[in-house]
């Protein structure tokens, strides 16, 4: 039955050329939605293609340690988000790893030389501590006072037997008196209005400021029996007549004689003992009134290097 057939026949052939053709359009709308869909100047594509980049240039240095690759990926994290420029895209990898190159022996330096500058330091800092004024409580009053290179030392480390009665250094007085003409010259009157101070009066003042201030305040201005430098004969505590208000004062350093006294007295042999900031050191804190005699070589040479004499003998 052809004539019932054909139409059968033609029936089947356009369903065939429709399922076929709806099939077309199917698979073309797909590989157009596909096409369309596909991301082209997205930062995130960006930054895939930044990243696969990077692990590609990362490929031949992979035998690298952990640690550094870690670092690399700080570096690069905050360059991926910040920049999303197209043509940037290739060279960005290749800019983060010469830059990590770069700050790879950078960020190791000063981990290196953190610990050399520590290693370095803790020996000051030890001799600081050890040199830094405190008494030692074991320390008794030694036979003989401590001598370096010709100079007599004394401090909380070094004291002087109770015994050590030497008076007032002539040598230093007439230093002293030399020194005290010419500042008479600038309008200046100099008094030493303390000096040679023996063993048992030192004891007695001290125990007075113990007495008002408490022990570790008195230690801070005063020396124990034993431990002053007063007991030499060779420091002289130094004011101006007629400006009683400012003798052993720090407000002395800023009076007209302090201020000469700071400057000139090294040419006359003496030294300011107790510095500015030298606490640690000296075990004193800073007395623009009190002159050590040292002679005029020693002097010059601490005043011209801006050290205590602990740090000019070595101690
Ligand atoms: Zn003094």
């Amino acid at each position: 039955m052809p004539s019932s057939y054909t139409p059968k026949g033609n029936k089947k052939n356009s369903f065939i050329k429709w399922s076929l053709l709806i099939v077309s359009i199917v698979a073309i709308s797909a590989a157009a939605l596909w096409f369309f869909l596909q991301p082209t100047n997205s930062p995130a594509n960006i930054n895939d293609a930044a990243q696969n980049e990077v692990q590609t240039s990362q490929k031949p240095i992979e035998e690298q340690p952990k640690e550094e690759k870690a670092e690399e990926d700080k570096v690069e994290e905050p360059k991926e988000t910040d920049s999303v420029k197209e043509p940037e895209t290739v060279k960005q990898p290749e800019e983060t790893k010469e830059e990590v190159k770069k700050e790879e022996p950078k960020k190791e330096e000063p981990k290196e030389a953190q610990p050399k500058e520590e290693a370095a330091s803790e020996p000051k800092k030890q001799e600081t501590t050890k040199n830094a004024a405190g008494y030692s409580d074991t320390t008794k009053l030694p036979k003989t006072p401590t001598v370096i290179n010709g100079i007599l030392l004394v401090n909380k480390q070094h004291p002087l037997p109770e015994t050590y009665a030497p008076g007032e250094g002539k040598e230093a007085r007439a230093a002293f008196e030399k020194m005290r003409e010419k500042a008479l010259d600038d309008g200046i009157d100099l008094v030493a209005f303390s000096t040679y101070r023996e063993f048992a009066r030192q004891k007695e003042l001290y125990n007075g400021y113990v007495a008002k201030d408490g022990q570790k305040a008195a230690d801070r201005y005063s020396a124990r029996p034993g431990y002053s430098e007063h007991q030499t004969g060779l420091a002289f505590d130094i004011g101006e007549a007629g400006q009683e208000q400012h003798w052993a004062s720090a407000s002395f350093g800023d009076t007209k004689g302090g201020k000469w006294l700071a400057k000139n007295a090294h040419n006359y042999g003496f030294i300011l003992r107790y510095p500015t900031g030298s606490e640690s050191i000296t075990g004193y804190m800073h007395e623009s009134w009190h002159f050590r005699y040292v002679g005029q070589k020693a002097a010059t040479e601490i005043y011209n290097k801006g050290v205590t004499l602990e740090q000019y003998l070595g101690v």
